[in-house]
């Protein structure tokens, strides 16, 4: 039998409940805790933001401050990181704190630019990982690194926090959530590192065309590299999807797998979610349409039980396919249907979706901003959910949907095609519709297949029955990150 490890890190920039962004929070907070659930020993440890300092204000958790104080070189500076830890849900949690990089309104960027001093902070959280696992006495025989923040963390582990080598004897897994994210710097900060030599090219594992890039490290510099779902690992390995980095992946001794997420069950739970109107369950949908009702009521729209509500809740950033909706919302508006579109990102998006609500009031709601309470309730009121990303890792949303009898509405790519079947290529277990491909015909296609199916009511039931049937638990999930991990020992 393979053996597994004693101890595991998950290091990640971000993790729900404390503070989140996107998927990887959700990652980060249900992976470890499956684990610890299963006996494998898991601590989580990332940064203190403010936000994370705020969010004890609900009571949820309590930080403590741990006897930790960690003294960190930053090229010719010492910079103090004390470290705070709490237990979320069976997992020993650690924080690394340091206001000077992290007691910020936001956790990488305010809404028209990044931080402009990323690198550092994350260079320093980075270094402080590497530090607090020393002042442990190096408990951990596997780290499971996630996204460009924890890129250096191989190198570190050999080279040690101030370059003078350290013999890294712990294992790597490094987990890509998106390859779009790649912590591309300027090498003139390579001299923070404290690695030896001056130069960005001693450093083929971080070098990317002169520049510092962290994702490239983490890639080269681990013992297994795996992404959220195995289309997207095949697609990273082309020029269409690799964002310049398809030659190194392709490289790798070990090829990149591909694990789908899981969904929190408890969080996102028709039958319990204390956030919805009414709940329901799969053999028992009528309550969906009261949850409709309540949402249209909430976001203003009326309710007419002939119309179809499609809704989409997103970071509105390009990959998401919002410019698709763009190109096609008079001839949308001009169907009988509603929309209601919940986000936030860039600003272009945000001017749609205000001049859209001012155009069709009766039709239309765009509501800016991040919020879980009615991401839950849309999610619930809705008939379909419209997810074109160009491309799409995993993908979290469209799981939400399947669970919440919600048909998503797809683009056939990464992990939307290894979790979505379209139902007129599947009749018996189709569970949603899927764009051929990326592109505004394909999208209006599926819109208008999808609202032919809502006024064929036994199908629609169906289809909706089917999502609410696909396993989407974190189980399997937890169980192939397990055997991933004990392939590293
Ligand atoms: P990504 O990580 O690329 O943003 P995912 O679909 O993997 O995309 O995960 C997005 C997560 O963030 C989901 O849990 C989604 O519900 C949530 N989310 C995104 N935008 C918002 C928002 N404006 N309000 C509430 N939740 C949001």
């Amino acid at each position: 039998m393979k053996k597994i490890p004693s101890r595991i890190l998950f290091v990640s920039s971000e993790s729900r409940p404390f503070a989140s962004t996107g998927g990887l929070a959700d990652v980060a907070e249900a992976l470890p805790n499956e684990l610890n659930h299963l006996g494998v020993k898991v601590d989580r440890i990332m940064p203190l933001y403010r936000k994370v300092r705020e969010g004890q204000g609900n009571g949820s958790f309590q930080l403590s401050k741990t006897p930790y104080t960690l003294q960190l070189p930053m090229g010719g500076e010492t910079i103090q990181a004390e470290v705070y830890s709490t237990e979320w849900s069976g997992t020993l949690t650690y924080f690394v704190n340091c206001e000077e990089y992290f007691d910020r309104s936001e956790l990488y960027a305010l809404p028209h630019r990044e931080y402009s001093d990323n690198f550092s902070r994350f260079l320093f959280f980075q270094k402080a990982v590497v530090a607090l696992i020393d002042v442990l006495g190096r408990p951990y025989e596997v780290l499971h690194l996630n996204d460009w923040q924890c890129g250096l963390i191989p190198l570190l582990l050999e080279k040690g926090i101030l370059g003078t080598g350290r013999g890294g004897h712990e294992k790597t897994l490094f987990t890509i959530h998106n390859l779009a994210y790649q912590g591309l710097y300027p090498a003139t900060g390579l001299y923070k590192t404290n690695l030896p030599g001056n130069f960005i090219d001693q450093y083929p594992s971080l070098e990317y065309y002169g520049q510092i890039n962290l994702l490239k490290a983490g890639i080269t510099g681990s013992d297994r590299v795996n992404t959220v779902s195995p289309t997207y690992a095949r697609e990273i390995t082309t020029p269409e999807f690799g964002c310049g980095l398809e030659g190194v992946l392709s490289s790798l001794a070990v090829p990149v797998t591909g694990i789908v997420n899981g969904v929190d069950t408890e969080a996102w739970n028709p039958e319990t979610d204390p956030a919805i109107a009414t709940h329901y369950k799969k053999s028992a949908l009528a309550g969906k349409e009261d949850c409709k009702k309540a949402l249209l009521k909430e976001v203003g729209l009326s309710y007419n039980k002939e119309l179809p509500t499609f809704v989409m809740i997103s970071r509105l950033v390009d990959q998401k396919g919002i410019i698709l909706i763009g190109k096609l919302i008079e001839q949308l508006m001009a169907l009988p249907l509603q929309v209601v579109i919940l986000g936030s990102g860039q600003e272009i998006y945000h001017q749609w979706l205000e001049s859209w609500n001012e155009r069709w009031p009766e039709k239309f709601k765009g509501v800016l901003g991040y919020n879980s309470d009615l991401s839950h309730r849309m999610e619930a009121g809705a008939d379909f959910f419209l997810m074109p990303s160009q491309f799409e890792p995993c993908g979290l949303n469209q799981l939400y949907s399947l669970r919440y009898g919600t048909v998503p509405i797809v683009n056939r790519t990464g992990g939307l095609q290894d979790t979505v079947t379209d139902y007129r290529l599947d009749e018996k277990e189709g569970n949603g519709l899927c764009m051929n491909t990326y592109s505004p015909e394909a999208l209006l296609n599926c819109v208008q297949e999808a609202m032919s199916l809502f006024h064929h009511k036994k199908q629609f039931k169906q289809v909706r029955q089917n999502g609410m049937s696909k396993d989407v638990t974190w189980s399997k999930t937890a169980q192939a990150y397990l055997e991933l991990y004990q392939d590293l020992m």
